[in-house]
């Protein structure tokens, strides 16, 4: 895009709401699927709270089995399969 090689997520964004994300902030995926690029999936955050999420909350073995929770939430909500034909 205009000569530019942008991050997907970032374009999505940008498509979805007509401008760039705030340069200050980082995109946060709700879904933490990091391919994705479903603009609701999307939120701005402050640098320090992405951060500070990053940070694992439980053991390796409860992070698994929340990311696994987390991906079958967006199944059953229909919004997994949104990136499709892009
Ligand atoms: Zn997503």
């Amino acid at each position: 895009m205009d000569g530019k090689a942008h991050l997907a997520h970032r374009v999505a964004w940008y498509l979805h709401h007509g401008s760039w994300p705030d340069p200050e902030k980082v995109l946060d995926h709700s879904c933490d699927n990091k391919p994705c690029v479903n603009p609701a999936h999307l939120r701005e955050l402050m640098n320090w709270q992405n951060l500070r999420r990053a940070v694992p909350r439980g053991d390796a073995e409860t992070e698994k089995r929340r990311s696994r929770q987390r991906r079958a939430d967006a199944k059953r909500r229909g919004t997994y399969q949104y990136s499709e034909g892009w």
